[in-house]
């Protein structure tokens, strides 16, 4: 079964305010197995979201609607569902009862207005909402379900646990939902999609879903079925396929980001790590500090920016700078190795580039930059070119040189 959310309110068209109901209603309506396949926000327009509910209860059997439920004029759901399904609307005085007594627990009269959230849609169902004035609305009609909800999240959530989850349970065909993640470093999202698109284009389920940021790409698998051990079946066969194109480019099987994975490795070997970092300032002692209980494996960091503090705190020569200078292969290695010697660490990884947008010349444009590995079997250095702004260069390079270390771990076993 599908889903839509309109979420109403013209603030949430506004740089102030987010939509957050609909990811809590899309997290709750997946664990049903219904998908999400269209949300929208409308703004305080009785016609414009009289059109986005027509439209989306002729092509969805399920739509929730959020806010727009007030008393005042410009809570304009009830009016604008009414219109869209062709329902008229009748007063409900139990309702009215229901919010003036509210009202006199607060020691307040209501207000004549608060009249208009006891008007409920032909055929609906009022929800009760004990955390607010505003009852909700289901509608139903050939296996079909509008459902009109408030707005604060504090009267929408719990509404939706009680009153509209057991009806959708009654409605949903049983379906277990499993999902199945991967992470991916090194590879650019138009490569790894045309890479694996032939083998998940063919299945509509599961749906596959590629997430990219910097050098870090997820790919979510999310099958649908009447049992888990179908779910479970259809996962594999389509992760299986993905594994054998992707293969070691594949750094996590659960979602783990990058720094976990290493410092696991690096855990179960028992075996630490320090870095010495220029372009990447301090980034990749950050991620790999970010992970609780890195003290583990992580010794510590240099952050080494000018060629004197490459100098005086790794012995970087003078003489090596001066040839080759400090964006080099020569350069990185020297620096690892200077970090692993001073720290007495099992490895050390190195970061030297051009972040830009200065400081680019011919055979060394901005985004150039060396990540090195000194390690017990000697030193080894890797040069790329990274495109975009500085801050993308920098998240490149930190997690090129974590995912270098990431693919020695595992092709030298300890
Ligand atoms: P009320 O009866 O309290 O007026 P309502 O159903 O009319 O409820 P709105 O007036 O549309 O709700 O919204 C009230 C407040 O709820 C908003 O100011 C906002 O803080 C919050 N809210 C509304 N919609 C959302 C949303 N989609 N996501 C998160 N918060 C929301």
């Amino acid at each position: 079964m599908n889903a839509e959310i309109i979420a109403v309110g013209s603030e949430l068209l506004t740089s102030e305010r987010l939509d957050t109901n609909s990811l809590y209603l899309t997290g709750r309506l997946n664990a049903l197995g219904v998908e999400v396949v269209y949300k929208c926000v409308v703004g305080d327009d009785r016609a414009r979201l009289s059109d986005a509910v027509r439209l989306a209860a002729g092509r969805s059997e399920i739509v929730v609607l959020t806010g727009g439920l007030g008393p005042t004029e410009d809570d304009i759901t009830r009016d604008a569902v009414a219109a869209a399904l062709g329902r008229g609307m009748s007063f409900r005085q139990e309702i009215a009862d229901h919010i003036q007594a509210r009202f006199a627990r607060m020691g307040r009269q209501m207000a004549e207005i608060n009249r208009r959230q006891a008007l409920v849609l032909d055929g609906a169902e009022a929800l009760a909402n004990p955390n607010g004035t505003a009852p909700g609305q289901w509608i139903e009609s050939d296996g079909r379900a509008v459902m009109l909800l408030p707005g604060p999240p504090v009267e929408l959530e719990p509404m939706f646990e009680r009153e509209c989850l057991p009806r959708l349970e009654r409605m949903v065909p049983p379906l277990v939902l499993r999902t199945r993640f991967y992470r991916v470093a090194g590879m650019a999202e138009s490569d790894l999609d045309q890479l694996i698109s032939p083998v998940y284009k063919p299945y509509a389920n599961p749906v596959t879903t590629i997430l990219a940021a910097p050098g870090d790409i997820q790919i979510h698998l999310r099958a649908r079925c009447p049992t888990l051990a179908e779910a479970e079946a259809l996962l594999a066969e389509l992760g299986a396929g993905i594994e054998a194109l992707l293969g070691d480019r594949i750094y996590s099987r659960t979602g783990e980001p990058l720094e976990r994975v290493v410092g696991d490795l690096l855990r179960q070997r028992r075996e630490t790590l320090a870095v010495a970092e220029s372009c990447t300032g301090g980034l990749l002692g950050e991620r790999l500090t970010s992970v609780a209980g890195s003290s583990d494996y992580f010794s510590g960091g240099f952050l080494v920016y000018t060629d004197a503090m490459k100098t005086a705190l790794l012995g970087v020569g003078v003489q090596l700078l001066a040839e080759h200078s400090a964006v080099s292969p020569q350069a990185a290695e020297a620096m690892a190795m200077g970090a692993r010697e001073r720290t007495g660490a099992t490895w050390a990884l190195s970061v030297t580039g051009i972040a830009g947008p200065a400081g680019g010349a011919e055979d060394k444009p901005v985004g150039t930059v060396f990540t090195a590995l000194a390690g017990p079997d000697g030193v080894c250095s890797l040069r790329s070119r990274f495109l975009g702004n500085r801050a993308r260069v920098r998240a490149l390079a930190a997690q090129t040189a974590l995912d270098l270390l990431r693919k020695k771990l595992n092709a030298a076993p300890g």
